[in-house]
């Protein structure tokens, strides 16, 4: 079976322009619907299909969603994107800039060509130092009221700070968070003491990857283990990874599928999380790629294109355009090069000539 792009490229078209409704729910979460679909159009070297007229008519909807908060202090001015736009003046929870939000607006206006200038650089700074709490992982808004605390607000806020070649708060606290959420299986988990789960542990290893970049050599002692010679590589930081590499491993299923979490079912958003993990750690030798292929390609690949969860579902825009970069991974011949830490393809990155280096 092969990749039915053209079937692809008008499933990712289709839902740019309507969404059927199971996505009502996720109303409030257009920017990463968006954010799906064009990188979706991407992976098939299909964004060349959207007019001059829609990319500068979305760019211009992205940056209705940019918030920026000025306080009667200016060092508290913050700012970074909200997910939609709900009508209202006030600013309400949902309005305020979101992590999530930002990571995907910032993600969506490199996918569409712009040059990023219209954004506040030291405001977002700002944002990121609000959301970070005392024990190194994030908040997603910098209100008092917001209610998710975990890997994953991390790894978004350390791909923010690496797109937009800005300062990361306190890195140290951040990785000595990382450190503490492998668990015991090997794996690692969104919270210290949770159960392993692949989304957490790409999370983890990826945010690793950007950390790194945002200390000096000098103070990486201050994680000293002990045992390795510097310069530090991010999987320095892993307590255990041995224990890591079988994990992941063992989350490649008989149909050639991944699953997420131990005794769960195969989900083909795992062929992109679990993959991207041993992509980081160089070690995507110890899985078939044959049978991720087959499953991706002759069991969630839809007849109208796209990809599902599982066989035999409807396809949706996150299952497809992750189990494309899932391919990505592996087939270079057909699909553009891909990022491990970021979920971009390559050639949208920002050409920064280094990262902002910030002493720990
Ligand atoms: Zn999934």
């Amino acid at each position: 079976m092969q990749l039915t792009i053209k079937k692809h490229v008008a499933f990712f078209q289709r839902h740019l322009i309507l969404l059927p409704n199971p996505y009502e729910e996720h109303d409030s979460e257009r920017m990463a619907l968006g954010f799906f679909c064009l990188l979706g159009l991407d992976l098939l070297n299909a964004l060349d299909k959207v007019s001059e007229e829609d990319r500068d008519s979305w760019i211009e909807w992205i940056y209705d969603n940019y918030v920026l908060i000025n306080s009667n202090d200016s060092n508290n001015k913050y700012a970074g994107f909200r997910g939609f736009a709900a009508g209202t003046t006030l600013i309400p929870v949902e309005q305020e800039p979101q992590l999530a939000a930002t990571s995907f607006a910032i993600s969506n206006l490199l996918l569409l060509g712009d040059d990023l200038s219209r954004i506040d650089k030291q405001a977002v700074e700002q944002f990121l130092s609000l959301c970070q709490l005392p024990g190194g992982h994030f908040k997603s808004t910098a209100s008092t009221m917001c209610c998710d605390q975990d890997m994953r607000q991390l790894y978004l806020a350390a791909t923010i700070a690496t797109l937009l070649n800005i300062s990361f708060p306190q890195t140290e606290l951040s990785l000595q968070y990382i450190i503490k959420c492998q668990n015991y299986e090997g794996g690692f988990s969104l919270i210290p003491f949770a159960e392993a789960h692949a989304g957490a542990t790409f999370c983890a290893l990826a945010s690793l990857k950007l950390l790194v970049n945002f200390i000096t050599i000098q103070k990486q002692s201050s994680l000293d283990k002990g045992s390795v010679s510097k310069p530090y590589q991010f999987h320095d930081y892993i307590p255990d990874k041995k224990k890591l590499l079988v994990w992941l491993v063992k989350r490649q299923q008989s149909s050639g599928g991944f699953n997420g979490r131990t005794n769960k079912d195969h989900d083909t958003c795992y062929s992109y999380w679990v993959q991207g993990s041993l992509q980081l750690l160089g070690a995507s030798q110890f899985i078939s790629h044959n049978d991720v292929k087959n499953f991706l390609l002759c069991q969630t690949q839809h007849n109208f294109g796209g990809f599902s969860k599982v066989p035999g579902e409807f396809p949706d825009i996150l299952h497809s355009s992750l189990g494309l970069y899932a391919l990505a991974f592996d087939d270079a011949a057909n699909l553009p090069k891909v990022e491990h830490a970021i979920c971009l393809p390559t050639r949208r990155m920002p050409n920064f000539q280094h990262v902002k280096k910030k002493t720990i």
